[in-house]
């Protein structure tokens, strides 16, 4: 693996628009748990980074959004701080190019192209000196066209079947399978639970009718593929 050069670093920061003071940071941000060298790993830097993008998304909607439903908000809000959406940003600024990674001719995950995005705000956020000023400047600046699109054309309002299928596609080429398992209840009150498996992941939904209840099983597949 080649050694990374303060050139690239350099590259990169101007995609971001942010000059590291410590770029210290940025490389650690920047250093998958795989790589081991002794050093340090994104993992806190991430964890902090993920707090940080919910708490700019939050904040970008409701100053540009103040009409909107609180549950309409929460909708687009799962939507801009998915993997889904944060791996795009973490491509578009092409983040796995930098990444420390053991195997370097691995595939890079889109959950690991997320994380990288959040560690960079993390990084970015200690690196300032916890100015979220800046990193709200730089990241409504950046992203803001983008999720505006989002929620002007509604790119939000997918259900988890839909994502579910789409995530399963592209992981495999394969799609979930659902099962009803269950009918319960009298008549107008019934209870259904569905099934929905895909590999070794399944998980139970139940609803009023067979739609709600697969869109729950979905849904928890779903989020069990996400922290996989
Ligand atoms: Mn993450």
């Amino acid at each position: 693996m080649p050694a990374l050069s303060l050139e690239n670093y350099k590259e990169l920061q101007e995609k971001i628009g942010y000059y590291f003071k410590n770029i210290k940071y940025l490389e650690t941000a920047l250093t998958h748990r795989s790589y081991k060298n002794g050093g340090e790993n994104y993992e806190l830097l991430e964890f902090l980074g993920d707090s940080i993008v919910n708490f700019l998304v939050v904040d970008f909607l409701v100053e540009n959004f103040p009409n909107y439903k609180e549950g309409v908000l929460a909708s687009i809000k799962a939507y801009l701080i998915s993997e889904e959406f944060l791996s795009s940003i973490s491509e578009e600024l092409e983040m796995y190019k930098y990444v420390k990674i053991s195997g370097r001719n691995k595939f890079i995950s889109s959950s690991v192209l997320a994380d990288l995005f959040e560690a960079l705000l993390g990084a970015i956020y200690i690196d300032s000196g916890g100015d979220m000023n800046q990193l709200k400047q730089l990241f409504f600046k950046k992203y803001g066209d983008r999720m505006r699109e989002v929620v002007e054309k509604e790119l939000y309002k997918k259900d988890y079947k839909t994502l579910l299928q789409e995530l399963t596609q592209s992981k495999w080429k394969e799609r979930p399978v659902y099962r009803v398992v269950s009918v319960s209840g009298k008549e107008h009150q019934r209870i259904f639970e569905v099934e929905c498996s895909i590999k070794e992941y399944r998980a139970i939904g139940r609803g009023r009718n067979k739609k709600e209840a697969q869109q729950e099983a979905a849904k928890r597949v779903y989020e069990m593929l996400q922290s996989a």
